[in-house]
């Protein structure tokens, strides 16, 4: 039976490669909806190709969105806004839900997908780090399954046994074994750099990652390793463990995409060329496979692989995101919050890159006592901390810039 598919996020990285994908499958997969933010006439280069039945674009895009799409003679219902996401998240004729928006914006679609009792393919980290344990509580009430995009939590995944797939708690069962999990990180564009490199880094120099291509968010956060912070959180939720079971090693040649390690002394790994597809295939056909297409590895060509203890002077923000997991959720999107009011400001080249880890540092320190009086349950609770966080953050930016 084909599986109907919406993409949100669909004009990104992990859009193309997912679409990508799509199009090389049309007999299993079919494209019900897609949204967009800016990049509009890409959006409507998609419609055309694919023809979904919804798309989701900001408000204020809605009418001149619709009349462009009535003028080709396409017949696709506009929605608007988030409301429109949302809509699209929990419409019955979706089963799978690729979850590619970038940032907190992806938080609410994601969460209306998994109330819905979607099948999700999750790129969108940030709506982990901020509602992990509201997101992965509406994912079991509501039966709906949770496949991890992210290439190293994807590893993970492949690497666990398949009673631990299906229900996480399972990680805690002794007879699997489990003992930690190691997340691997390339180091990014500055592993070999100094801290000076990295105070007088343009937005090109940063965004240049050395093995993977990606949107503009997730490449700076990948210079500051601000990403690997996330991907731990990330995985903390995911997999149900402490941080402190979980490790990251950085790896520059991102061939071993992560590891899981059993008691028994096996490490087991997921390795592949870094290319997206591999596992947004893997979570499409899963549990069956597909070919996603992607060049296979060499192994007589790979000369060496490093494994690397990671600087956390350099890299400040690995060890602002542990801390935060350590004390809580509400830290949890505080951090997430900051990060992207200063990586947005890093973008527009009002801060250095080194500011963006000074700026994290200086929010999660002022909001320590809101921290720990928040009893963050519900939905509006995680958005209300975040907007606090957001405007802390703001003010900030605004005394690094004077
Ligand atoms: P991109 O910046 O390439 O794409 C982001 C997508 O989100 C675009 O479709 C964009 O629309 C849309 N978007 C941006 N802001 C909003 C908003 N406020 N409301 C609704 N939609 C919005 O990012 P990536 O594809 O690289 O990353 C997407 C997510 O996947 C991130 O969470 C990232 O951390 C995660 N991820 C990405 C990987 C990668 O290889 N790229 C790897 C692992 C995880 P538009 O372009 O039209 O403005
Ligand atoms: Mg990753």
């Amino acid at each position: 039976m084909t599986q109907r598919i919406a993409v949100l996020g669909a004009t990104g990285s992990i859009g193309d490669s997912t679409l990508a994908l799509l199009a090389a499958y049309p007999e299993q997969f079919s494209v019900y909806a897609l949204s967009g933010y800016r990049r509009l006439d890409k959006l409507f280069a998609l419609c055309q190709q694919f023809k979904p039945c919804r798309v989701a674009v900001p408000k204020a895009a809605v009418e001149a969105f619709a009349e462009r799409l009535h003028q080709a003679g396409l017949t696709c219902e506009v929605l608007s806004g988030e409301a429109g996401l949302n809509d699209i998240a929990g419409d019955s004729n979706v089963d799978t839900v690729v979850a590619a928006i970038v940032g907190a914006a992806g938080l609410v679609s994601t969460l209306t997908a998994a109330k819905a009792g979607k099948r999700i393919l999750l790129a969108n980290k940030e709506a982990l780090v901020m509602a992990g344990s509201l997101l992965m509580q509406a994912v079991r009430d509501n039966h709906a399954t949770l496949l991890p995009l992210d290439s190293e939590h994807n590893a993970i995944f492949q690497c666990l046994p398949p009673s631990v797939q299906q229900d996480n708690t399972q990680v805690h069962n002794p007879k699997f074994g489990i003992t930690k999990l190691w997340l691997t990180a390339s180091g990014g564009p500055f592993l070999k750099r100094t801290w000076a490199d990295m105070q007088a880094a343009s937005v090109k120099e940063a965004v240049n990652h050395p093995n993977w291509s990606m949107g503009k968010k997730i490449s700076v956060d990948s210079a500051t390793m601000m990403n690997k912070g996330l991907e731990l959180i990330e995985a903390c939720h995911l997999f149900d463990l402490p941080e402190s079971k979980i490790e990251v090693v950085i790896h520059p040649q991102s061939i071993v995409h992560s590891l899981v390690e059993y008691s028994d002394g096996s490490f087991l790994a997921q390795m592949g060329s870094p290319d997206m597809k591999t596992p947004i295939a893997h979570a499409l056909a899963y549990p069956e496979r597909i070919a996603a297409g992607v060049k296979p590895l060499n192994l007589f060509e790979l000369s060496a692989l490093e494994f690397i203890e990671p600087d956390l002077q350099k890299f400040a923000c690995l060890k602002l995101a542990r801390e935060a997991m350590q004390s809580g959720q509400a830290a949890s999107i505080v951090l997430n919050a900051a990060n992207e009011v200063a990586v947005a400001a890093f973008i527009k080249e009002q801060v250095a890159l080194t500011d963006i880890a000074l700026i994290n540092a200086k929010v999660l320190d002022k909001m320590t006592a809101q921290c720990s009086a928040a009893n963050i349950s519900t939905l509006a609770d995680i958005l209300h901390i975040n907007q606090q966080a957001c405007w802390q953050a703001e003010q900030e930016v605004i005394l690094c810039r004077a």
